[in-house]
């Protein structure tokens, strides 16, 4: 048998963090903590009522889960938008397919720079999409000049910087955002002899845990119609399990993907259970503090260890430089703790975890580093 598979994906490996049923997981980002029983009940409950509906089919526009999120991004960042700007998926990984689906496909490009999220440059080949990838700087800031002559080769129809970023848990500030705003203006393909504007997204799945001081991009979004920040309930908001991810951005963004989508594509269960973890924001908001004063803490511990540490306003650090990381990774799995091997050559990236997960993480690493 012989099967017509894509051409592209044919040396391809499926994407995946490994899995592996380990002590002390710190791999992939997640909230260390699992759901209180205050936010488990309130899920229960609301699963039991989407439950005794499951014969139809969920609301397709998740209107009130939409609200929800407005009123959650109004509190966390103080930025008002409706939930008729907002969208909705399985995860913003979803979300970001979605974007591809509407504005990549075949002959047009889709951009970033290194080191940043693994996953884009799947969502472009998934899409036809061309992807271009351009450098960061070596202290992982962005380089302006080499992003405005990118963005004038390739005019890119979807150009996205992630911030905080991941791997490196560096931010953007506003005024790099700002200056990035300003360079995609004008600079999409030409549709019909006119030029559009590059979709210029920011990714925030790691926002909740910036630093005081370091804004949102959602605060572009009034004076940038082309802007989209996605934002995710898979890190700060300790549901990765519940697969939710959304969008902030114009009306034309939404109704736009809304063509693309799945019908039906987000079930009734995960908007009840999203909109019952919502309910309970306030609580896990906390959890975030505590979280981003643990993360402050890990930093500086790193640091006087004499590592070279990535200021970070996410909920991991990128540390390095390692002879030999691999072999660092592999000492720390042998003592139970599962981190990362990514980023540039010899980092390492670590998730922030509970108290107890972090000590066990800086006594295997000192024993390690004798
Ligand atoms: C973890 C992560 C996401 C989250 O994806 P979900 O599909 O919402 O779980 C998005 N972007 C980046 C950069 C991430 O690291």
């Amino acid at each position: 048998m012989t099967l017509p598979l894509r051409r592209e994906l044919a040396d391809v490996e499926p994407y995946g963090a490994p899995q592996l049923d380990v002590p002390v997981r710190l791999n992939v980002n997640e909230n260390p903590y699992s759901p209180s029983k205050a936010v488990i009940d309130d899920i229960v409950e609301g699963v039991r009522r989407a439950a005794s509906n499951l014969n139809r089919y969920p609301d397709r526009d998740a209107m009130e889960l939409r609200a929800a999120l407005s009123d959650y991004l109004k509190k966390e960042s103080g930025v008002s938008v409706p939930g008729e700007r907002i969208w909705v998926a399985n995860g913003s990984n979803e979300v970001m397919l979605h974007l591809l689906q509407a504005y990549g496909g075949a002959g047009r490009s889709m951009m970033s720079f290194a080191p940043t999220y693994s996953m884009y440059h799947e969502y472009a080949r998934d899409t036809g999409t061309t992807w271009i990838q351009g450098e960061r700087n070596a202290d992982f800031s962005l380089n302006m000049e080499a992003i405005e002559d990118a963005i004038a080769k390739h005019r890119p129809s979807v150009l996205v910087l992630t911030s905080p970023n991941n791997p490196t848990g560096t931010a953007l500030t506003l005024e790099e955002a700002r200056q990035v705003a300003e360079l995609t203006r004008g600079s999409g393909p030409e549709i019909d002899g006119h030029a559009t504007d590059t979709v210029f997204v920011v990714d925030e799945a790691y926002a909740e845990f910036r630093r005081d001081g370091v804004p949102s991009a959602l605060e572009l979004l009034e004076t940038y119609e082309h802007v989209v920040v996605t934002r995710t309930m898979s890190k700060a908001f300790g549901m990765a399990g519940l697969r939710l991810g959304y969008l902030a951005a114009t009306r034309q963004v939404i109704d736009d993907v809304m063509k693309v989508r799945l019908p039906y594509h987000l079930s009734a269960t995960s908007q009840a259970v999203a909109l019952a973890a919502l309910r309970h924001s306030e609580e896990l908001m906390s959890q975030v503090a505590h979280l981003r004063d643990s993360r402050d803490a890990l930093v500086e511990w790193l640091r006087e260890q004499g590592l070279q540490v990535a200021s970070s306003d996410a909920n991991f650090v990128l540390f390095g430089k390692f002879q030999d990381r691999e072999k660092v990774f592999q000492d720390l799995l042998e003592r139970g703790i599962l981190i990362r091997v990514v980023g540039p050559e010899g980092f390492l990236r670590v998730s922030v975890g509970t108290d107890e997960e972090n000590s066990r993480f800086k006594d295997a690493f000192k024993e390690i580093l004798k």
